[in-house]
């Protein structure tokens, strides 16, 4: 365990965290253009929560989310999922670490178009040479509402339903965390509303660990806990946000993005 991170040192009864960062730095380009995008951020993400990431453009959330999921670099600090240290890793394990311990759900749904519904969940783990575990499967098809459009492609399916397929697809694999940025970006209210409660579900029903990015203060109420940034640090967090007090707290930023 890492000393100065009192939240990561497991005690009585409480398993550690999914993911932590301790004092991770991300510094981009040099001299006079270098930009601190993360200056010595320290949290945890405690398993079976929900977390969303909230803070004005430009404030860190997506280097943080990449630092944490291994597909950027950290300038110094360290960044930990479960009980591996990325720091330091080499691509293959890095590679390896991403396939098997992190879900990814984006903006963008990123479907295979000739592949059906279930074919485009189970495929991060056909490619892995993984056979899926059909009790979980099943549970996490029922969890996302998919049951009946197992065997549609995604061009017969809405952008809600689309994006609940990329969700079941990150959740199969029984991944220690999902990190999830802007999912509901591209949908309509309605049916962003249905993919966050079905991401809010696999927390408290499958017990799935949940990472979200988002600039919306509704998207953030389904969460936990939000954890607000501002260039490049954590200056606040709420707990059982509702989507009232999160956009008060967003007030609190001025336009430069800096805590008023
Ligand atoms: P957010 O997701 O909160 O909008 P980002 O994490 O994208 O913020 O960016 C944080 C800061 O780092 C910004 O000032 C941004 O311009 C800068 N930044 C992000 N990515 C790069 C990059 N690849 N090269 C240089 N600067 C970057």
């Amino acid at each position: 365990m890492t000393p100065g991170v009192p939240a990561a040192a497991p005690s009585a009864g409480r398993p550690a965290p999914a993911a932590v960062a301790t004092d991770l730095t991300k510094v981009y380009g040099a001299g006079e253009t270098q930009v601190v995008a993360l200056d010595s951020v320290s949290v945890a993400f405690a398993r079976g929560e929900f977390t969303a990431i909230m803070g004005p453009s430009g404030s860190g959330k997506s280097t943080l989310m990449h630092c944490m999921a291994g597909l950027d670099t950290v300038s110094a600090g360290s960044a930990r999922i479960g009980e591996t240290e990325l720091t330091g890793l080499k691509d293959k394990h890095l590679t390896r670490l991403r396939r098997d311990k992190i879900g990814f759900i984006f903006q963008a749904f990123n479907l295979l178009p000739t592949l059906n519904a279930i074919e485009n969940i189970t495929l991060p783990m056909d490619i892995a040479g993984r056979k899926a575990d059909q009790d979980w499967l099943g549970k996490v098809v029922d969890t996302v509402g998919l049951a009946d459009r197992l065997k549609h492609r995604p061009s017969q399916l809405s952008g809600g339903q689309q994006q609940r397929v990329a969700v079941a697809r990150a959740l199969a694999a029984r991944p220690e965390i999902i990190f999830a940025d802007e999912p509901t970006g591209n949908l309509d209210s309605r049916s962003g509303a249905e993919v966050l409660g079905f991401l809010r579900n696999s927390v408290r029903g499958l017990g799935q660990t949940v990472v979200m990015v988002t600039h919306d203060p509704v998207a953030a109420s389904y969460a936990d806990r939000v954890v607000f940034l501002a260039d490049g640090r954590i200056v606040d967090e709420l707990r059982s946000p509702t989507a009232d007090a999160v956009l008060d707290r967003m007030k609190r930023f001025d336009a430069k993005g800096r805590v008023v």
